[in-house]
């Protein structure tokens, strides 16, 4: 007898990231609520299910949707505005008088304009690691696009930038514990609280193990940056007495599968061994780094990583260190940067890198048992690309089309939860040409209000 979905996506070349990492030539996915009821070839699930809707994907890719597992919303409002001079004093000259002048209208406006992107872009969960304003506000714009993600607000109990965090160990914990109280994380919530600070040696050992108590307590995700720059990296063992900041986080007992790195571009042979041993979880941002030249492809042991077991996910980091929001080129960067450096074939294969965009990230942010994969019981968060553009044809290796010709520039219709919020490249909750004239309008008064030309080598009228 016929079952009932909601939906049948039929007819798509189905990367499923399941356990055996299936492919179907001619597949097709059901949809009932918002869980996945059947994965399959397309003739099977026609036959045993009965849609109220279907949807024809006429040989397009189908694909779980990504996870960007770091970015910074409230960033956004500012993307481009440094200079490729990137001068050394950067953050004074320029991201503080952003962070100063910046107003919660501003910093919503930039939440917009990232989740825009990033649904345009196939990404259907999120980590962002907070801003100066209070997370229950983002969430509220989160869920006028409909994404998935967790929100944190972001902190760090130790200088440079007071007026930006918190400024106080107890502060700091206050603040955290009162947003995962107001954004709760269980089977339905579609945007959870998680813990979120700086780190890189803006955090008190104190903040990171009581954050860690925290992260256990509630069955969240501990978020925070680390050995980014050698800068930062050698600044650390100083506060850690010699110790590399991997050996000083296993000793304060804060690794763990909670646990999320970001960058860690800057680490040891000995570190990388920690993290796999530990099953500790790191964000590759490699844009991030390649944006401003601070070593990922030269230094980077992300190969390592990935061939010693450790959970590497993929970020986009924020404007001005990487300027887009694109887990797919992000792929890209992870699967090609370093065999380019070290000339070795394939050191991140485009098959792994698929996995840091899918299933890694879904299971550094405690996921991987609702998102992450096209599988029954999972929840239907699923991107379908237009088969009818060049880069995917002739389409004879479906994963390298996807991470090395088509990227993410064919995305067509975009689910999560069960629900299409980019239905054949148009949102269907809100006018996105009136958003963009927000947004333009808010980031110009903005740049007025900072006060600094954007220097331009070439004559501007
Ligand atoms: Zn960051």
């Amino acid at each position: 007898m016929s079952q009932t979905a909601d939906l049948a996506i039929l007819h798509a070349k189905l990367i499923t990231m399941d356990d055996q990492r299936r492919i179907f030539s001619d597949g097709a996915v059901a949809v009932r609520g918002s869980r996945i009821v059947a994965v399959g070839r397309s003739a099977e699930v026609a036959a045993t299910f009965t849609a109220k809707e279907t949807i024809d994907a006429k040989g397009g890719v189908v694909q779980p949707g990504f996870v960007d597992c770091h970015v910074h919303f409230s960033q956004h409002l500012g993307r481009g505005i440094i200079p490729d001079a990137w001068p050394e004093e950067r953050e004074h000259a320029h991201w503080l008088p952003y962070w100063l002048n910046l107003s919660e209208e501003d910093a919503n406006a930039g939440t917009m304009l990232a989740c825009l992107e990033m649904v345009r872009n196939g990404t259907t969960t999120f980590c962002d690691n907070g801003g100066k304003f209070r997370g229950d506000a983002k969430a509220a714009v989160v869920n006028r696009v409909g994404l998935r993600g967790m929100i944190s607000e972001v902190c760090w109990d130790l200088p440079p930038y007071p007026s930006v965090s918190v400024g106080d160990t107890d502060a700091c914990l206050k603040r955290l514990e009162r947003l995962t109280q107001a954004l709760p994380k269980n089977a339905d919530a579609r945007i959870w609280a998680g813990v979120s600070m700086a780190g890189m040696g803006r955090c008190t050992d104190r903040l990171l193990v009581e954050g860690k108590r925290l992260a256990d307590r509630l069955g969240v995700t501990l978020d925070f940056h680390q050995s980014f720059g050698p800068g930062d990296v050698a600044n650390y063992r100083k506060q850690t007495g010699g110790k590399t900041a991997i050996e000083h986080f296993a000793n304060l007992g804060i690794l763990g599968t909670n646990l999320q790195l970001v960058h860690m571009i800057y680490t040891e042979d000995s570190e990388v061994a920690l993290l796999a041993a530990s099953r500790t979880n790191v964000v590759h941002c490699p844009a991030a780094s390649t944006r401003v030249g601070m070593g990922v492809s030269k230094v980077g042991r992300f190969p390592e990583m990935v061939a010693q077991g450790v959970n590497v996910a993929l970020g986009s980091d924020s404007g001005n260190y990487s300027d887009f929001f694109d887990v797919a080129r992000q792929a890209y960067l992870a699967s090609t940067i370093h065999r380019e450096a070290r000339g070795v074939m394939p050191a991140i294969s485009a098959h792994q890198a698929l996995e840091m965009a899918t299933r890694n990230g879904a299971r550094s942010l405690g996921m991987l048992d609702a998102i992450g994969s096209l599988e029954v019981g999972k929840k239907a968060d699923i991107v379908i690309h237009s088969g009818c553009r060049p880069e995917w044809h002739p389409g004879l290796n479906v994963v390298n089309s996807l991470v090395y010709s088509a990227q993410s520039a064919s995305v067509d219709t975009v689910m999560v939860d069960g629900e299409i919020i980019l239905r054949g490249g148009r949102f269907v909750r809100l006018d996105e040409e009136a958003e963009y004239r927000k947004i333009d309008a808010l980031a110009q008064n903005l740049h007025r209000r900072m006060g600094f030309a954007i220097p331009s080598p070439w004559p501007l009228d």
